[in-house]
C-alpha cells in the first residue's frame, strides 16, 4: 500500500477529511486536480454544529481569527430564524467557503499534509485489499480506502456506475458577491409585488474594510442557462426591481448562475470507496447547508476509517456512515424542497403558495417552531439511528458543552479520541482495557455518566456498565 486513504478532492469535505485522518494518525494522501486553490467565494456560512464540530477540534478560535467573520441570522424559506442560545451556543457565521479552504490547507500543511495538486484522478479498481486509483499524468497509487470529496460532477461516482436519483435542475438562479451602497436593506430575504427577491447575506470584511454581501437574485424570467454570463447589468436590475433606487451596486466581484437540482447516491460505501459532501448529496445551497452537509459528512467518516486503518474498527463499524450520513442528507434534501416551495422562488405568485407561506410565516414565530426549524438549519436535528446501543434521550444527538469543572466537554475531544464521562469514578475497570482509544474524565463533575464517539455524537448514556457500549463502538480491546 502507498498509503491508508487516498482523498480525491481538495475541498472543505475533503480537507476537513484529511484533518480528520491526520487526528487519527492514519497515512493520508489527498489529490486535487486544480493546479491551485480556487479564489471563489461560494458557501458563506458556517452552521452552529459545524462550529461545534471545529470547536471540538480546537480549530474554531484560529478560523475565526483569520478575519471578520459576522454572526448572522439563518433562515428557513427567507423567514429570519433566530437562534435559541441554549440549543445553538455557537450561532451561524459568515465564513466564506474560500477563507475556510485557505485554512485548512495551511493548517494541514503545518502538519506535514500537503495535497498534491494537479492531480486528476481518472481510473479505478478496487479489490479485497484496496483500492488502486489511476492519474491523468500516467501515475497510480494504491491504497487501502479512497473517499471521493470530489464534487457534484464526481469522476469517482461516475467510474463506480453508482445510481445518483433525484431530480435534475429545472431553474437557475443568480449568486454573486458584491458591495452595495445606499441604505442598508435590513431584512435578509425580500420579495417584490411581481415575484421578483433578492437575498441578501454579509460575507464580512474587505482587506480595505469595506462590507461585502453575498447576494442571491431569482424570480420571472430570471432564469437563464448556467453557462450564460452573470451581467453587472443584470445584477442592477435585479436590485433595482427588489429595492428600487435605495440600493446600489458599488461593485460585483464574482457571480454565477444556481440551480434546484437535487440528487443523493442511493449508497454512500461501496466496498473500500466511500462518498462524501457534494459527490454524494447535491441540492439549491438555501440556507448554506451543502459544505456545512459535507463537513459533517467528513467529521463521521474521519475516526472511523481511522478505526478500520488502525485494525481496531468493530465489524460493521464503516457501514454506520451510510446509515447515519445518508438520512442525514435526505432531511437536507427535504427540507431544501419545503424552502424552495415556500420561497416561491420561481416567482410564480400562486396564491396557494403564498397563503401557505403566510401561515407559515405566522407559525414561524412561535418559539416552539423557531427552535424545530433552528434545529433543522443548524445541523443540530440531526440524531444518528444507534440500533444495538441503550435508548436514552442523548444516544445519538451531539454532546452538550457540558462544564466539568477544569474542562469543557468539547476540549476533551480536540485529540479525537473517545471520551467517557465518568463522574462517579466507578468505571475504571470497565474501561482500562479501551484506555488506547478513550478517555475516562468528568471525576465529581454534575453530569450523567455517557460515553462520546470521537466525532461529538453520545453513542451511551446512563448509569449501567458502559462495556458493551465500548466493545460496540470502539472494538476489541487490544
Ligand atoms: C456559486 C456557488 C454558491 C454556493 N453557495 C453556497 C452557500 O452559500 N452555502 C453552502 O453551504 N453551499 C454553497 N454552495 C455549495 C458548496 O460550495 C458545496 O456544497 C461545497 O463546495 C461542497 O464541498 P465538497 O468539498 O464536497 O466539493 P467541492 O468544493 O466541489 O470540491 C471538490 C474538489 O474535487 C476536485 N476534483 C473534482 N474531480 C476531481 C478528480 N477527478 N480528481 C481530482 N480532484 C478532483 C475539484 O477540483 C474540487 O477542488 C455554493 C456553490 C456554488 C457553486
Amino acid at each position: 500500500m502507498d498509503t491508508d486513504v487516498l482523498i480525491v478532492g481538495a475541498g472543505p469535505t475533503g480537507m476537513t477529511l484529511a484533518n480528520e485522518l491526520l487526528l487519527a494518525g492514519v497515512s493520508t494522501v489527498l489529490v486535487d486536480r486544480l493546479a491551485q486553490r480556487s479564489d471563489l467565494s461560494r458557501a458563506g456560512g458556517v452552521q452552529s454544529r459545524t462550529l461545534e464540530a471545529l470547536d471540538q477540534r480546537g480549530l474554531l478560535e484560529p478560523l475565526l481569527a483569520t478575519g471578520d467573520h459576522p454572526v448572522a441570522t439563518g433562515h428557513f424559506a427567507g423567514i429570519p430564524l433566530p437562534l435559541q442560545a441554549e440549543r445553538h451556543c455557537l450561532p451561524w457565521r459568515s465564513v466564506p467557503q474560500v477563507v475556510i479552504e485557505g485554512f485548512f490547507e495551511r493548517h494541514l500543511a503545518a502538519h506535514g499534509l500537503h495535497a498534491r495538486r494537479g492531480h486528476e484522478l481518472v481510473g479505478l479498481a478496487q479489490d479485497d485489499d484496496g483500492v488502486t486509483a489511476a492519474f491523468a499524468d500516467g501515475t497510480a497509487l494504491r491504497s487501502r480506502y479512497l473517499v471521493a470529496a470530489d464534487g457534484a460532477h464526481s469522476t469517482v461516482r461516475s467510474l463506480l456506475r453508482a445510481e445518483f436519483p433525484g431530480e435534475p435542475g429545472t431553474l437557475t438562479i443568480v449568486a454573486a458577491d458584491v458591495r452595495l451602497g445606499g441604505s442598508d436593506p435590513s431584512t435578509a430575504h425580500t420579495w417584490s409585488e411581481d415575484g421578483h427577491w433578492a437575498a441578501l447575506f454579509p460575507l464580512g470584511t474587505d482587506p480595505r474594510g469595506r462590507q461585502l454581501r453575498r447576494l442571491v437574485l431569482g424570480g420571472p424570467g430570471r432564469s437563464l442557462p448556467r453557462e450564460v454570463p452573470v451581467t453587472e447589468d443584470e445584477i442592477r436590475d435585479g436590485l433595482r426591481t427588489v429595492f428600487g433606487t435605495r440600493v446600489e451596486l458599488l461593485e460585483l466581484r464574482y457571480a454565477r448562475r444556481i440551480t434546484n437540482a437535487s440528487r443523493q447516491v442511493e449508497q454512500y460505501r461501496h466496498g473500500r470507496v466511500f462518498l462524501a459532501g457534494d459527490a454524494a448529496h447535491v441540492h439549491l445551497p438555501l440556507g448554506a447547508q451543502g459544505m456545512n452537509t459535507g463537513m459533517q459528512d467528513a467529521f463521521n467518516l474521519g475516526w472511523k476509517l481511522g478505526a478500520a486503518a488502525h485494525g481496531w474498527a468493530p465489524g460493521n463499524l464503516l457501514d454506520t456512515y451510510h446509515a447515519e450520513r445518508h438520512p442525514a442528507g435526505a432531511a437536507v434534501l427535504r427540507n431544501v424542497r419545503a424552502q424552495s416551495l415556500l420561497m416561491d422562488w420561481a416567482g410564480t405568485r400562486d396564491p396557494e403558495v403564498l397563503a401557505a407561506r403566510e401561515i407559515f410565516t405566522a407559525m414561524a414565530q412561535l418559539p416552539q417552531a423557531q427552535g424545530y426549524l433552528g434545529d433543522l438549519m443548524s445541523g443540530m436535528a440531526v440524531r444518528y439511528p444507534m440500533p444495538g446501543t441503550t435508548s436514552h434521550q442523548l444516544v445519538g444527538r451531539p454532546v452538550p458543552d457540558l462544564d466539568l469543572g477544569p474542562d469543557r466537554v468539547h476540549e476533551l475531544l480536540r485529540f479525537g479520541r473517545g471520551v467517557l464521562l465518568d463522574p462517579a469514578d466507578r468505571f475504571a475497570d470497565a474501561a482500562g482495557p479501551w484506555a488506547d482509544r478513550v478517555d475516562r474524565a468528568g471525576k465529581g463533575a454534575g453530569v450523567e455518566p455517557m460515553l462520546i464517539r470521537p466525532d461529538g455524537y453520545v453513542c451511551w448514556a446512563g448509569a449501567d456498565d458502559p462495556e458493551a457500549a465500548l466493545r460496540h463502538w470502539f472494538g476489541e480491546p487490544r
